[in-house]
């Protein structure tokens, strides 16, 4: 019997972060402030200052599996939490700021954060829910270059009150690292804690070759937010390999996004429909006004991409490409290059190809399961899509097992809620959502808690929520509405009650009044009717 002789050496987030200033010192790391300058430094100040994070954090008190939360937006102090709260253990907590005041209250309260780190800009969002939550600490970015209010920590001052001089504590490659909450069909979000070994591995799927090829030659810009799914990653794999980073801020209009890149000569960039949408229109309306890197990479995911959409980006030599994934996968599950036996397909069928989501990245395995079992690969058979890897989670933070029941196999995959068909050649297609939810510009809006909301209204009988396409969002929510006897509620009164508890894009863009609700034959709202 031979045994491997190989070291045991450990995947941790720390290794990728210590070859930053020997190997990528004077890489340049860019972000857009506030005021729309441009904040620059490089890798090597971005170690620096890092490690002192780090080391304040230890000194605060801060302890292995402690989860540290994060309320900012895309920019270098985000990525220097993005590392700092890991390689001392702990555990980033990344809270997504679109969500309502309460859930983001109820988050912060389920996973237990001690500390926040708040860009000064979000102040005015935190004090919505900070009487719901109590920190120990609460360090404030002032990226402004305003004065942080009393009774917060400078973050500047909080960083350079220290070294930076620390000994890292023993961190085991299965150790947590970072958690992210999703928006769940019935209820509450649910958390999802990544490990050092996941996230790394996760990077190096990422940065392969057929996946996003990404270099130490790109220059990365994740629109994609560092509060959604961890930016799919990208922070971690550009650091990985060096890449130039340059991240938006709270600047994620078109024009903004576009100057951005031109200026900054972006090779790859990520984010969802919604913002490519809006930037194709900008390119459009004003022909000529951005000179792009040729061929920029445009990775595009979180919901479908339109067909016609890689097209129109295609002749402005402008390559947009699919990926799938979700919270729960790290989030990169497929991704869509066409293999070389495919070259000879015409340009319509290559495109039809380019709109399916993709190809299993490697060690991520699919399978596609119905009522009659596991399905074959033959681009018919549609079944929900079950997937498990290295990077799947395989639970939920502190959620009894039987409420996770039916997220997971008996035989231990994790079931995502899309309905997909794979062709012969392995490209997975999405074709349905198991799961009520709308997908609105990328962030999920729960058709039930909607439901629930319009029902408390004292006129209302009845209520469904529905997805309705929208050509800039994806989709927008629609309410089917059924009054209570003898009532005659109005739109804009429906309107103004849940503006009253949810954010301007949660509430349904139209209302509409029916006698009654179609139920299916187990007494559900029979919502595709
Ligand atoms: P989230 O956990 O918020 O990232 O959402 C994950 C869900 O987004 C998936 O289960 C899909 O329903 C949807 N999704 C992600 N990527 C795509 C895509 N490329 N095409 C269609 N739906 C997608």
């Amino acid at each position: 019997m031979v045994k491997s002789t190989m070291m045991d050496f450990p995947l941790t987030l720390t290794h990728i972060f210590e070859r930053t200033p020997k190997l990528f010192g004077k890489t340049e790391i860019v972000s857009r402030m506030p005021d729309k300058s441009l904040h620059r430094y490089t890798y090597r100040d971005f170690y620096e200052r890092t490690r002192r994070l780090a080391h304040a954090l230890l000194e605060a008190g801060v302890k292995k599996g402690d989860p540290v939360a994060t309320l900012m937006w895309n920019h270098y102090a985000h990525l220097e939490a993005y590392f700092a709260i890991p390689i001392i253990g702990a555990v980033l907590h990344t809270l997504n700021l679109r969500l309502s005041p309460d859930d983001i209250a109820y988050i912060v309260n389920h996973a237990e954060d001690r500390i926040l780190i708040v860009d000064d800009v979000l102040l005015p969002l935190y004090d919505r829910f900070k009487d719901k939550v109590s920190f120990e600490k609460v360090i404030v970015v002032p990226l402004t270059g305003k004065p942080v209010p009393e009774g917060y920590v400078d973050y500047e001052e909080f960083i350079q009150a220290v070294s930076g001089d620390f000994d890292y504590p023993q961190i085991d490659e299965r150790d947590a690292c970072g958690m992210c909450y999703t928006s769940g069909t019935t209820g509450r979000p649910k958390g999802v804690v990544y490990s050092h070994r996941s996230t790394v591995i996760h990077a190096f799927g990422e940065v392969m070759a057929d996946t996003m090829c990404l270099s130490m030659r790109d220059v990365l810009l994740p629109v994609v937010p560092m509060f959604h799914a961890n930016s799919w990653g990208l922070p971690y794999s550009g650091t990985l390999v060096g890449a130039k980073q340059v991240f938006p801020g709270p600047h994620l209009d078109a024009e903004s996004l576009l100057d951005l890149m031109e200026a900054e000569k972006v090779t790859i960039t990520a984010g969802v429909p919604t913002i490519w949408l809006a930037i194709l229109n900008a390119i459009e309306s004003n022909p000529g006004r951005w000179k792009l890197t040729p061929g920029m990479r445009m990775i595009v995911g979180g919901s479908a991409a339109p067909e016609p959409m890689i097209r129109a980006f295609d002749k402005h030599n402008l390559r947009v490409i699919h990926a799938w994934g979700m919270t729960e996968t790290s989030p990169l599950g497929t991704f869509c290059t066409l293999k070389p036996s495919l070259d000879s397909l015409s340009e319509d069928e290559k495109y039809s190809y380019r709109a399916k989501q993709g190809l299993p990245v490697p060690f991520v395995e699919v399978r596609v399961v119905s009522d009659r079992g596991e399905e074959p690969w033959d681009g018919k058979s549609m079944g929900e899509l079950q997937v498990r890897g290295p990077w799947i989670t395989g639970s939920y933070h502190k959620l009894p097992p039987e409420e996770a029941e039916d997220k997971f196999t008996e035989d231990g995959w994790l079931r995502t809620g899309d309905v997909v068909v794979i062709d012969e050649e392995g490209y997975v297609k999405i074709t349905d959502r198991t799961k009520d939810l709308i997908k609105s510009g990328g962030e999920w809006i729960s058709s039930l808690e909607l439901e629930n909301a319009i029902l408390a209204h004292p006129k209302v009988k009845g209520a469904a929520v529905i997805a309705v396409p929208h050509p800039k969002w994806m989709e927008r929510p629609l309410a089917v509405v059924v009054p209570a006897e003898g009532e005659k509620p109005t739109a804009e009164e429906l309107r103004e009650f849940l503006l009253a508890k949810y954010p301007k894009w949660m509430v349904p863009d139209a209302f509409v009044f029916v006698d009654e609700l179609p139920l299916t034959s187990v007494g559900k709202i029979h919502k595709s009717v």
